[in-house]
């Protein structure tokens, strides 16, 4: 009964963040006809249909956007150093965190969990520029790696 209850908490911070119902019952196997409900309940309007990204490359298609996933990033790297909580956890922490430290980012909850499981299998690297150490994310666009202040090449 009890883990049936954190579930419902986990579910509720989630959906509080405007999570997307498919990644809500990823992480708590609450049924989605009933997240949907919570969601309505919660913002007064029904959770949107549209799909998840696939994939970091997906998100970052202006410099802007790219430096909103970088960023999310280093909050990431800093709330998995810190705990040993659970992913998903680690996640809410680092979406908090961002949301603190950038008010004006414009990453959602649902592209900071694909970035989330893009970094855990390495597909997405952070790093720091050769040249001048400024935060780079490896791998995260089409284009070639650069980093945005200095405009080096990685
Ligand atoms: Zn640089």
């Amino acid at each position: 009964m009890l883990k049936k209850y954190q579930q419902q908490i986990l579910a509720i911070e989630l959906l509080n963040r405007h999570a997307k119902v498919k990644i809500v019952y990823q992480a708590t196997g609450i049924p989605i006809k009933l997240l949907r409900q919570t969601y309505r309940q919660l913002h007064g309007r029904s959770p949107s249909r549209g799909s998840i990204k696939f994939s970091t490359r997906g998100l970052t298609g202006s410099r802007r956007k790219y430096k909103d996933v970088t960023l999310f990033a280093v909050c990431y790297r800093v709330a998995s150093s810190k705990s040993a909580d659970s992913q998903i956890h680690t996640l809410i922490s680092a979406f908090d965190a961002y949301k603190k430290s950038y008010p004006f980012g414009n990453l959602d909850f649902s592209a900071a969990w694909v970035v989330a499981q893009d970094i855990k299998d390495k597909k997405v690297q952070l790093s720091t520029c050769t040249n001048c150490r400024a935060w780079v994310l490896l791998n995260a666009r089409d284009d070639y790696d650069r980093c945005e202040i200095c405009k080096t090449g990685m």
